[in-house]
Formats: C-alpha cells, sequence, structure tokens
C-alpha cells in the first residue's frame, strides 16, 4: 500500500493530501485534485478469508521508506521526505530504510478529518486542565513531532442466530424475629432457570490489525464511523503514514467472537432484567451466518515521551479528535496540594477558634 508519489498538473510539485479539502493539494502552487472515489468498499466472505485470504487478495511487492521498531515491533510506512528518529509508539531510537516489500491493498479507509493545526490545538487545550502532568509533558508536544499514521484493522461482519439460558433470581421479602424477639423482614432470592432465542446483525465488528500499539490507547479515543469508508486510493497517504499489519486474520476473527460473545451476553442481561432481579451463568449456543470481513485502515496521531525511564503516549482519534493521554502525576505538585489543603484546614480550624 505504498505511497505513490502523485506530481502537481501544474507545477510538477509534490501532491499531499489536505485534510480540509479531501483533496491532493500541491503545497508549491495550491493546486487542487480531487481523489478518484471507487465507490463502496468490498466484503470478502469469511470462508474465503481463511484458507485463501493470502493468495486472494491484491498483492504487490514495493520498495517503502520503512521504520522498523526493534524495540515494540512497529512496522510503519512513512514519507519518503521523513526525519522521523524515534518510533512514535514507544520512543525508541530507530533509523528509516528503503526496503523492499510485499503489500497487501487495503479494501477500506477512513481519510483523516483532522489536520496537524487541529492537533496542536486539541494538545492544548488537554494539556491546560492536567495541572498534575510533570511539565516534560507539556515539551513532549513541541519537541516530539506527532506523527499521522493510518492503523490497520480486521473488521467481521455476522448475521447471528442466539439461544440462551441462565439463571434468574427474584427479589423477596421474608419475616424473621431477631434474638429479642421483634418482627423483622429481610430481601432474599429465589432462583429459577430462563431460556430465549433471538437475532442480531454484527456490522463491522473492529479488531486491530497490529500488536505494536497498546489496544487500550486505541480504545480509550473511540471508535470510527465506518458506515462512510471511502474506497482505498494511496493517494490517501500522501503525507501520511501507514502501519503494516502483523495480526493474522484467523486469530483476529478469535478475537472478533470474543468481543461479539460479550456483546450478546450484555443482550441477554438486558432482556432478563426486565422480568428478573438478578441474571448468573449465561450460556449461549450460537450460529453465525453470512460472515463477511474486510482490511481497512483508520486514522490515529500519536507521540511517545519519556519521562524517568518510563515511556508514555498521547493519542489523538485522526477522524472525532478525541485526545487521551498517559502521564505520570507528579509527586511534588501533589505534595504542594496536600500541603495547600492541610494549611486550609489549619486556618480554618484556627479562625474558629479565636473567633469564638
Ligand atoms: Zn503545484
Ligand atoms: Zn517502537
Amino acid at each position: 500500500m505504498s505511497e505513490k508519489i502523485y506530481h502537481c498538473n501544474n507545477c510538477g510539485g509534490i501532491y499531499e493530501f489536505h485534510v480540509q479539502s479531501q483533496n491532493l493539494k500541491c503545497p508549491n502552487c495550491g493546486t487542487e485534485e480531487e481523489i478518484p472515489d471507487l465507490g463502496g468498499v468490498s466484503e470478502h466472505p469469511l470462508h474465503l478469508g481463511m484458507q485463501h485470504y493470502a493468495s486472494d487478495v491484491q498483492k504487490e511487492t514495493e520498495s517503502v521508506n520503512m521504520l522498523d521498531c526493534s524495540s515494540c515491533g512497529a512496522s510503519i510506512e512513512v514519507a519518503d521526505n521523513s526525519t522521523a528518529t524515534s518510533c512514535p509508539y514507544c520512543g525508541a531510537h530507530i533509523v528509516l530504510a528503503q526496503k523492499q516489500v510485499e503489500t497487501i491493498t487495503p479494501d477500506g479507509i477512513r481519510p483523516f478529518q483532522i489536520d496537524q493545526n487541529q492537533v496542536g490545538n486539541i494538545f492544548r487545550n488537554w494539556i491546560k486542565g492536567k495541572w498534575l502532568a510533570p511539565n516534560e509533558l507539556k515539551n513532549a508536544y513541541q519537541q516530539d513531532k506527532v506523527m499521522g499514521i493510518y492503523v490497520p484493522y480486521w473488521t467481521f461482519d455476522a448475521q447471528v442466530d442466539t439461544r440462551y439460558t441462565c439463571d434468574v433470581g427474584d427479589n423477596y421479602q421474608e419475616s424473621y424475629r431477631d434474638k429479642e424477639g421483634n418482627l423483622k423482614t429481610r430481601t432474599k432470592i429465589r432462583w429459577s432457570r430462563s431460556s430465549g432465542r433471538f437475532s442480531h446483525f454484527f456490522n463491522d465488528v473492529l479488531v486491530r490489525a497490529t500488536k505494536a500499539i497498546k489496544d487500550t490507547l486505541l480504545k480509550a479515543v473511540g471508535a470510527y464511523d465506518t458506515e462512510t469508508l471511502k474506497s482505498y486510493s494511496s493517494a490517501y497517504l500522501s503525507g501520511f503514514s501507514a502501519e503494516r499489519h502483523n495480526v493474522p486474520i484467523d486469530d483476529a476473527y478469535l478475537e472478533a467472537k470474543v468481543s461479539m460473545d460479550n456483546v450478546l451476553k450484555d443482550m441477554v442481561r438486558n432482556i432478563e432484567l426486565r422480568r428478573h432481579d438478578h441474571v448468573n451463568n449465561i450460556r449461549l449456543q450460537v450460529d453465525y451466518a453470512k460472515e463477511t470481513f474486510k482490511h481497512v485502515i483508520l486514522p490515529i496521531y500519536i507521540t511517545a515521551y519519556y519521562f524517568k525511564g518510563q515511556t508514555y503516549n498521547v493519542i489523538i482519534n485522526g477522524e472525532t479528535g478525541n485526545i487521551y493521554g498517559e502521564y505520570p502525576k507528579s509527586k511534588v505538585k501533589i505534595f504542594l496540594i496536600v500541603l495547600a489543603i492541610l494549611l486550609v484546614i489549619a486556618l480554618v480550624y484556627l479562625y474558629s477558634t479565636y473567633s469564638q
């Protein structure tokens, strides 16, 4: 999925993807060119996926500028003019190298909706409220370049027919006499069995196709609108980076099944709690049909910074602008806050004693 270089029709400069217009734009002369939309994003039947995906999809061998991090395993394709010297995921020192790689063409892409200027504002607004954070974090954004990366995902669809059994409990009041002989009531639970059946359609269950970036980070910045994905074009990558997938579809499928099961159990809980007070021991028997999958790439901005030997990340959803950052709470600042609170308590105490 290499970044092809697109030249400006007017001056021969190199086009970059321009977030505001969603077009290619020449930084030299401002000429814009629309990225052709090739129509819908195709899904592949899953039975095809398991055995044949490797041979079925479009593959090419290309020479690309790669950031290979031996520390966290990230394998990120960066622009030819990139000057990155550290890994955006783990902060380790890296050296970029031109490499021959086999690439799989993604089925769909969510182009960046947030540009670098907006990232600056989002970061500054976020840091304002973080007065327990060490000052290093405030400098991290200025020193490190925040990298805009397309992260690889697998998505799964399935029509499911679910049968379930579970234990359900109903509260009731029981009266009894305590040791002194007084009449009292207490709440007890009457347990019984319940079962049911329902169908549900899962659309675009997202499973990350990279292990280099922490799942908790990706989840912390929230969801993407997968209904409006664009058909893939390498033009969207101009000026941005893209991580290569390293989670095989079979592994991702197992992960998707686990998250679908959790959703189904929540649905059972909601159904049964309309009639009962407690639900336990949910057992599912699920038939999956019309299973499909696709390979998509979704946008994030991310940076890593060191503080006292530890790595912390700040990540921004490239579609919605949601930000999440890890930071150590400064011990000195916490100490000063505690001291200030104690001082206020002492003053209030003194004031109340002397004013009597
Ligand atoms: Zn131009
Ligand atoms: Zn790394």
